[in-house]
This record gives structure tokens, sequence and C-alpha cells, in this order.
């Protein structure tokens, strides 16, 4: 007997009748003989539904209660799952994050889990029973509710695999598995069959939202086999795993966008050490993620910085660049809001020195202009305006002849 952790997301639970064909599946994993974990998320559009209230109350809402708000979207998924198993005539319970013993950090709205405890579990699996859990929800040790960042019901699922060592984390969506480019931007986007946990983790940092990146974190750190699929067909979708057979042959698995930063610039810092220092000890301790930086030697012993956070983030990281810039003497800052990154993602990206330049020219040649670059061992990165996106990436898709690769 294996045991299986299967995950639906919003699409795939949106209404009753979709929640009765997540039901069907649950059931053919139980009678197939195995034990059988599900995690789900809240149906549809809830979530945005829910924090659409709050916004509407407030534009200051406290974290702890938007977290208590929005854990209640899986809690009607749970329960109403449950039900439908029931009708069917199977044993199911529902779980939340809490009685499950998902402990986490107390970063509200963003919470990294610190410790599972699987005994509440193991007791339910060994009573018979389908566990259904409450995806993106966990508590702190005194008890207030706490959530795990959007998207983050794959990482419940990725991290009760790795503490009830399942046989495996199947993640059912509505996209039949990972492509080389989101579909629904790119409709010449291939499926890839297999893709690796680096690869993949780096595709969901940079915006591939398919997986919450945590979840490929985890599913890397315990070895969890982790597969993407369709609630909507039975085709395979594709594995994540730690290394694909034929990875000579890869060079680019992807490309990823992000259209959820903004860029701040900070002009004419005084050029002598720790100023740098002094401006990102303030963002850190402002608990503000910071992403692409960079930094341009100015003329008459000066630089200029920029760097991008998350957009939510904006206004308190704007405050402390402010902050700083006065303290230390620079001239000016400036914000721009409206930016995205497009990036290519692949094992092969820094050897193969024509990705970076087929990446360049496909964006020249549709006169879209790079605000800055950013690289690593298997990524590249460019800023660009956020309204050349969609033509942005199907450019750099075709240039890379991605559609047609070798996976
Ligand atoms: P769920 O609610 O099931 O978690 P999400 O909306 O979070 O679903 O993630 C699935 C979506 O991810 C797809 O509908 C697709 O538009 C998007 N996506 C972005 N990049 C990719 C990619 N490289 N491959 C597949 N889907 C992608
Ligand atoms: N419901 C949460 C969200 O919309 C978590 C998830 O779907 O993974 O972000
Ligand atoms: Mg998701």
């Amino acid at each position: 007997m294996a045991l299986v952790v299967q995950k639906f997301g919003g699409t795939s639970v949106a209404d009753t009748e979709k929640i009765r064909n997540v039901a069907r599946k649950v059931i053919r994993e139980r009678e197939a003989g195995n034990d059988v974990v599900v995690v789900v998320s809240a149906m549809g559009k809830t979530t945005d539904q829910l924090l659409a209230m709050a916004y509407e109350l407030t534009q200051n809402p406290s974290l702890r209660e938007l977290d208590m708000l929005a854990s209640t979207g899986e809690q009607i998924t749970i329960a109403l799952l449950a039900m439908a198993l029931h009708e069917m005539g199977h044993k199911a319970v529902s779980m939340t994050g809490p009685q499950v013993g998902i402990l986490t950090d107390n970063i509200h709205s963003k919470a990294k889990i610190v410790q599972i405890s699987d005994q509440r579990l193991r007791e339910q699996l060994e009573t018979g029973h389908i566990v259904i859990v409450a995806g993106f929800q966990g508590a702190t040790v005194d008890g207030s509710i706490t959530t795990l960042g959007r998207g983050g019901s794959d990482t419940t699922a990725v991290a009760l695999a790795a503490v009830l060592k399942a046989d495996c984390c199947d993640i059912y969506t509505d996209v039949n598995g990972v492509y080389t480019c989101d579909p629904r931007l790119v409709p010449n986007a291939r499926k890839l069959e297999a893709i690796t946990y680096d690869e993949m983790l780096e595709l969901a940092t940079l915006g591939a939202r398919v997986l919450h990146n945590r979840a490929v974190e985890f599913a890397k750190r315990y070895n969890v086999p982790l597969q993407v699929r369709s609630s909507f067909n039975d085709e395979p979708g594709t594995m994540v795993v730690k290394e694909t057979g034929n990875m000579e042959d890869i060079i680019v698995s992807g490309v990823a966008y992000n259209r959820t930063e903004a860029q701040i610039k900070v002009y004419g810092l005084p050029d002598h050490p720790g100023v740098a220092a002094e401006l990102f000890k303030a963002l850190h301790d402002a608990r503000i993620v910071v992403d692409m930086i960079l930094q341009n030697v100015g003329h008459d012993d000066t630089n200029d910085l920029s760097f991008t956070v998350a957009r939510e983030d904006l206004n308190a990281a704007l405050d402390c660049a402010k902050a700083v810039a006065e303290r230390v003497g620079a001239r000016e800052v400036i914000v721009s809001p409206n930016i995205a990154k497009v990036s290519v993602v692949g094992a092969g990206v820094q050897s193969h020195t024509d990705v970076a330049a087929n990446m360049f020219k496909a964006l020249a040649d549709k006169q879209i202009n790079i605000q800055s670059i950013s690289t690593s061992e298997i990524k590249i990165s460019c800023i660009i305006a956020e309204e050349d996106v969609d033509k942005a990436v199907q450019a750099i898709h075709d240039a890379l002849d991605l559609s047609v690769g070798s996976v």
C-alpha cells in the first residue's frame, strides 16, 4: 500500500460539480489500495474576494486579521469535499492546518512552516480515513492562524508529503503540467515531461506560478517525488526530479515573467564604504525582500543604486530608501512602479553564450528596451516596461525555439 498526497488548486474545486470530480479522483486513488491525504485550495477566486472585502474596509488591515480571513477560504473546500466523499460511500475527515499541527513562524501573510507533527494525520489514516487538509494555513506556537503566501497550498501538500514520506505528491491544476512558458500567454509553449528541482525552483521564483517556490524547495530538500498534472484529464503531467535523463541536451527549460514588482532607484549616493550596507540594513529591518540589485558607478564620486521589491512592499521600501538617502546625502529617489521581469531559465544558459545574445536580440527586434539585466548560473533576467511583457515572452520563446525542444 502506498501513501499518496494529492493537491487540488482553486480552479479544480471552483464549484460543487468540480468538487465531485475531485472526489472521484481521490476515490480512484483510494480504491487502488492507497492511503490518501488530500490538500485543497479555496474555491475559484475566493481568496481574492476575501482580501478585496478587507480592503473595502481599510487600506491598512492588520496582517493577523487578514490571515484569519484568508484562511477561511480553504476551510469551506475541505468540509465540502469531505461531504462529497461521504456521499460516495467513503470515510473522510477534514482538518485545518492548525488541527493537523502545522506550526509556522509568526510572519503573517508569508509565514514559513517550521514543524509538522504527523501524529494526528497518521491516526486518521490508520482508522481508514481519507484525510482532507486545508492548504495555505498553519498556526504559530501561541495559536494565531497564519498563511503561507499566495499559492501556498502547494507548499502544504509537499511539506505533508515530506513528513509522511509519501510515495508521491501529485499537484492537480488547470493545465497539463509545467510548460516552457505560461501556456495562457504563449499558446505554442511545450509541455515538459520532466524538469529538475533546481530549474523548477528558479522558474517558480521568477514568476511561473504553476508551483509555489517554497513547495519546490521542500521537494528538493526532502526528495519528494512531485508531479504537476491536470484535474480535468488523465494525461501524464510533468515530473519534477533531481536529474532529467538527457540533461546534456537541455540548454533552456523555460521563460518566466513577473509583473508584481516595482523598482526603486537611488541616484547620487556618496561613493564610500557602508552606504549600500546602510540602505539594505534598513530594508532588512523592515522585513522587505529585495530582488534585483544593481549599482552603476557615476561621475563625481557618486553611485546610483536600484533594486526591485514586491509592489505590496513599495511604500514601505520607499520610506526606507528616502530616509537613508537623506541621511547619507543622496541626490534623489525615483520609483518605477510599472516594470516587469522576463527571465530565461536553464542548466545551460551560462555556458551557451548564444542564449543571452538571442534573448537580447529578440527584445531589440520588438523595440523593447532593457532597463537592467542580471544573471546567475541558470538564469538571465531583464527588467522591461510592464506593457511589453506579453510580446517579450512570446518573442523570446520563439527566438530560443522552445516549442520544438528535445524534452
Ligand atoms: P492552482 O489554483 O491549481 O494552484 P495556479 O493558477 O496557481 O493554479 O497555477 C496554474 C497556472 O500557472 C496555469 O493556469 C498557468 O496559467 C500558470 N503558469 C505560469 N507559468 C506556467 C508554466 N511554465 N507552465 C504551466 N503553467 C504556468
Ligand atoms: N488560496 C490561496 C491563494 O489563492 C492558496 C492557494 O491557492 O494555493 O493564494
Ligand atoms: Mg497555485
